[in-house]
């Protein structure tokens, strides 16, 4: 009997080896190997290493049996909803910090970055007469990729922050600790506990109240308080509410942590959806490893150095089953610079038959520094960059279904211009970012009446 058992999936597999293409029977073997741990063995880029080992096995294993933060079935909805957006049905906003600080979990500013993102849904969704998909960068996003590993500090060379996940912003506090690991756990369930209490309470008042009093300047401030009047009176429904959260799974040991067995299929259960930094996306690599074995939907974030080819096969590898909703690719290419490469991946990404959610981050291509050297973004590129991406995925016959900003609800001074006229002198005002520079809430509210009034209603 034993002998019957086994012998049947080795027959299995005989099978399939006979009438399956070598390409085909490459994929077999890969899923087969696949394990939430099997990216170990590959290159890996941008993560941190524990000097203390003993320290890391403790956080480790206490991780790995820590309550998941979401459920599978919730990433199964949102794949399901991704697959609309694909579809040109919904349009997804998604936005947040670039990285997230342990010091901002307080009530207020959480409650005032989820209003932001459900405002910017409620905007577009009343402009464009589509309804919308709303993904935060949030209760999770601990973790940053750097163009180099260290900077130079007041003379000195210190390991440059990696986010509150791995090392402190204070300069004398630059070493890699895996017990911040923990702390990022802790914070993110604080962070999710209290949103989806705020999202689910029904005390809304506040939620539908978009101000727009500091777009003043702007020549559409007529049309732009007309429409938040409208969107006021309009009944909030359950989805209006609703929201995902997201965040770059960089630090793979964390995320194979929180990765967890359910019916079958292995799910990060840390966000709902996980994506790709454009800086750990290379083919026979530690996270595209990970990536492909996880149920989740994932996105990759495509930059100007992405080749065709190279797009070609990363969609082929992460959506074998051509799953719709299963994988976003978020372009991120700076305002004038869409034309000579997104045809190209547009086309790239045809050829290969898989079903893909195109997103527009709007902001990463688009870092300049100010003449007091901080590190800023200009709102007109940004919003240049939509336009024209839009109209290169319309001309392509292709669908863009969504966008991706960092923006913040509070009063930051990081992101010039917009109608409430942020200068280079202004910066300095309230900059607070721990890395890139933010919309505040009237530029990012500005931005989605931009967003709305472009789409074809
Ligand atoms: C980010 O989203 O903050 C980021 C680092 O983006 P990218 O990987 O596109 O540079
Ligand atoms: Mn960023």
């Amino acid at each position: 009997e034993h002998h019957r058992i086994s012998c049947e999936v080795v027959g299995a597999r005989a099978a399939e080896r006979a009438v399956c293409p070598p390409l085909a029977l490459h994929t077999v073997l890969v899923a087969m190997s696949w394990t939430p741990s099997s990216w170990r063995s590959l290159p890996k880029h941008q993560m941190a290493e524990w000097e203390d080992k003993a320290v890391a096995e403790r956080v480790f294993s206490k991780l790995g049996e820590l309550p998941p933060l979401v459920q599978p079935k919730e990433c199964e909805r949102l794949k399901l909803l991704l697959a609309e957006c694909g579809r040109g049905e919904r349009f997804i906003v998604q936005g947040g910090d670039c990285a997230e600080r342990f010091m901002d979990c307080k009530a207020g500013r959480l409650e005032q970055q989820l209003k932001l993102i459900l405002q910017m849904g409620m905007i577009i969704e009343h402009l464009s007469g589509k309804k919308t998909l709303k993904v935060c960068r949030i209760a999770g996003q601990y973790g940053k990729p750097r163009s180099k590993p260290t900077e130079m500090v007041e003379g000195k060379e210190i390991m440059s922050f990696k986010g509150d996940n791995i090392n402190g912003f204070d300069p004398k506090d630059r070493k890699w600790d895996p017990e911040r690991l923990l702390l990022g756990y802790w914070h993110s369930a604080a962070t999710l506990n209290f949103l989806r209490g705020y999202a689910s309470s029904g005390e809304h008042g506040p939620l539908k109240t978009i101000s727009v009093e500091a777009l003043k300047a702007s020549e559409h401030f007529a049309s732009y308080s007309d429409d938040a009047k409208a969107i006021a009176g309009k009944a909030l429904t359950p989805e209006s509410v609703e929201f995902f959260t997201s965040h770059e799974a960089m630090q793979l040991d964390l995320e194979e942590a929180l990765t967890r067995l359910s019916d079958g299929k292995f799910y990060n259960l840390s966000a709902h959806m996980v994506w790709i930094g454009d800086r750990t996306r290379q083919l026979d690599c530690a996270h595209i490893e990970y990536f492909k074995g996880i149920a989740n939907p994932i996105a990759v974030k495509v930059g100007p150095s992405m080749k065709n080819d190279e797009l070609k096969e990363l969609v082929q590898v992460l959506n074998p089953k051509k799953e719709q909703g299963r994988l976003m690719l978020i372009t991120r290419y700076g305002a004038g610079k869409a034309e000579s490469m997104l045809p190209g991946h547009i086309e790239a990404v045809k050829a290969s038959g898989v079903p893909v959610v195109w997103q527009c981050d709007a902001v990463h291509g688009n870092g300049i520094v100010a003449s007091n050297k901080l590190k800023t973004r200009a709102a007109k590129d940004i919003w240049q960059e939509i336009v024209e991406v839009m109209a290169i995925h319309k001309r392509c016959g292709s669908i863009l279904g969504g966008i991706h900003l960092e923006c913040s609800g509070q009063s930051v001074t990081e992101v010039l211009g917009g109608s409430v006229g942020l200068t280079e002198e202004m910066l300095l005002k309230n900059y607070e970012t721990y890395c890139d520079p933010r919309m505040n809430y009237d530029q990012a509210i500005e931005s989605a009446f931009k967003v709305g009034n472009e789409m074809p209603s």
